[in-house]
């Protein structure tokens, strides 16, 4: 009987946690929607002769649909993990040579903020989706970006040991309060600081990251550390001899 009670807790947990994510992802699709109605409404009464208003209406609906667009590929996305239908396109390469990468294209962009790496002496291996593994990084550094202060360091470190490939990425930031960080990876997740700050996001960034890496077999997870966060991805290291 113990053990019937405990597989219909979890069926229902995960059914709860099902509805909880279809009624947060209709939320999130009805503010865009209503935005191009309203837009839609101004260009029918006032803005047919009016350029400025047509151009604001255009430039408007313009943005929600695409911000609708990103939120629908991610709800894709983590949909195919749920169905075990992820396409994961695996290679080998090096993670530092990716990290790498990324930390340039970012430094490119973000000049507020200083910027460390610290890669292990060697390469470190890995046979994993190129794509999914660069978006991760992203996630995580636009999200150190987002939750730091100008001025704060984000540090980037890539290392190899125990069979395993580790990357980590360090910030100067608000760090997350103790009750959410256990939440921090679930979808549509965000905490009260961040919404208050109206600082973007859907908050299926860090989902996407889990699912990412659950799917190549690996673990994540995320620590408060002196003066901000630290998030860390494991991935099964590419032995040599393969
Ligand atoms: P969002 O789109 O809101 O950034 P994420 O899934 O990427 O969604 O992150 C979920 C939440 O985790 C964020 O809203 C924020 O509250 C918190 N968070 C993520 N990264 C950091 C960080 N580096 N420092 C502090 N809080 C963070």
């Amino acid at each position: 009987a113990q053990a019937i009670n405990a597989m219909l807790d979890r069926i229902n947990e995960a059914y709860r946690s099902q509805m909880r994510f279809v009624s947060d992802a209709s939320h999130e699709l009805r503010t865009p929607i209503s935005v191009i109605q309203g837009y839609a409404n101004l260009l029918d009464r006032w803005g047919k002769d009016d350029p400025d208003t047509m151009q604001e209406a255009i430039d408007a609906i313009r943005s929600e649909a695409d911000a609708m667009k990103e939120l629908v590929e991610q709800l894709l996305f983590l949909a195919r993990g749920d169905n075990d239908s992820m396409h994961i396109d695996q290679t080998d390469f090096d993670l530092t040579e990716v990290a790498a990468q990324v930390l340039k294209e970012t430094e490119m962009i973000d000049q507020t903020h200083l910027f460390s790496a610290q890669w292990s002496t060697g390469p470190v291996p890995v046979h994993a989706d190129l794509g999914l593994i660069k978006q991760c990084l992203r996630v995580l550094v636009d999200n150190s970006i987002k939750y730091t202060p100008a001025g704060g360091r984000i540090t980037l470190r890539v290392e190899a040991g125990g069979g395993l490939a580790r990357l980590s990425v360090q910030d100067e930031g608000q760090g997350i309060d103790a009750e959410s960080l256990p939440h921090i990876f679930d979808r549509f997740f965000r905490t009260d600081q961040s919404r208050a700050r109206q600082t973007g996001g859907t908050g299926l960034g860090l989902a996407i990251v889990r699912a990412a890496v659950l799917a190549h077999g690996g673990s994540c997870t995320a620590e408060n550390i002196p003066g901000g966060v630290r998030f860390q991805v494991r991935l099964p290291a590419l032995q040599s001899e393969r």
